[in-house]
């Protein structure tokens, strides 16, 4: 009984896993047409922006999808990905 548990919850654990991958990796996408100017990181209340050496962190554990960022870039560099 405990092996069968044990295989339920690895699977899930898999599951999960992958739908957190899949979300992670297409929520907000940052262009080449960055200027690093920063106004994305000021806007993200979720601290998910960070400026570091002239290149703008994206960390998707703590984005929202609010969407902020992608409206305040003045070059329209963000694309946010809403389907996951
Ligand atoms: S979508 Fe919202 S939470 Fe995510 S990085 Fe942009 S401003 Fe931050
Ligand atoms: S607001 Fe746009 S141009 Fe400015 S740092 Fe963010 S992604 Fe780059």
């Amino acid at each position: 009984m405990n092996s069968v548990q044990n295989n339920i919850g690895g699977d899930f654990a898999k599951l999960l896993d992958s739908g957190m991958k899949k979300k992670n990796t297409y929520d907000v996408v940052i262009g080449e047409s960055c200027i690093i100017c920063g106004q994305c990181v000021d806007v993200c209340t979720a601290g998910a922006l960070e400026m570091n050496n002239d290149n703008i962190n994206y960390n998707p554990k703590k984005c929202t999808r609010c969407g902020l960022c992608a409206e305040a870039c003045p070059v329209g560099a963000i694309k946010i990905n809403r389907q996951n």
